[in-house]
């Protein structure tokens, strides 16, 4: 996997703040404690996503801008960080829990090239995760999901979580991952290149 640069670029609570679409885009989406800022700092090498954990920030949209070379001026891509939703465990639907700028992010931003659709691998399908997916398809957004803390599971249990989550999301495509112990990372950067330049 080629080394890659990352630079926290801003927090936006509004669309006025967002960066200017110029670049493609990709979205990281999850319950709290999915193991997001986790993924992120794997994926990017560094503590960055922690900015996330920065009170005042945990209910923004963080973007970082993502090279493969520090001389290069230009970022290659953005990636988007997303609050963390099911905190309201009685909250009836995503939407009410989320600050209002999210869905119309998730609507209309025109250079969202990939949403990443984190669920834990450990426990079963969530209805939140049900919502966030019926949501996304509903505006024709690509995404992927993918299961996180995989290096919690065994061989039978792992294909089992695949399988369950598979059924109970209603998704084909699914990757596990480990931010633990890399696994899965490879194929996380593939789908993110693929996006990125289709
Ligand atoms: P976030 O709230 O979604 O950003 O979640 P964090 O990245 O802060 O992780 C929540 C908890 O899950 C922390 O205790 C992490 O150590 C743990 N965690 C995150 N990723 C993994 C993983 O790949 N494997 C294991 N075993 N634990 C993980």
């Amino acid at each position: 996997m080629q080394r890659v640069y990352s630079k926290f670029l801003l927090s936006a609570v509004s669309p006025e703040r967002f960066p200017l679409p110029t670049m493609p885009e990709i979205a990281f989406l999850g319950r709290s404690n999915v193991g997001k800022s986790s993924l992120l700092n794997a994926l990017l090498g560094s503590k960055q996503a922690h900015v996330s954990s920065t009170p005042g920030r945990t209910r923004a949209i963080n973007f970082f801008s993502i090279t493969d070379s520090p001389e290069r001026q230009q970022p290659q891509m953005y990636f988007a960080d997303l609050p963390g939703y099911g905190y309201a465990k009685l909250s009836k639907s995503i939407s009410a829990e989320w600050p209002k700028f999210i869905e119309p992010y998730l609507a209309d931003r025109p250079t969202l090239a990939l949403c990443f659709c984190l669920v834990d691998s450990n426990i079963p399908p969530q209805k939140s995760d049900a919502q966030l997916i019926h949501f996304l398809r509903s505006y024709n957004r690509r995404f992927l999901v993918v299961g996180t803390k995989a290096d919690r599971l065994s061989g039978n249990a792992r294909v089992k979580a695949q399988a369950d989550l598979r059924k109970g999301l209603a998704v084909e495509d699914l990757l596990l991952c480990s931010s633990k112990t890399g696994a899965g990372l490879k194929e996380v950067w593939s789908a993110i290149y693929k996006a990125a330049e289709e």
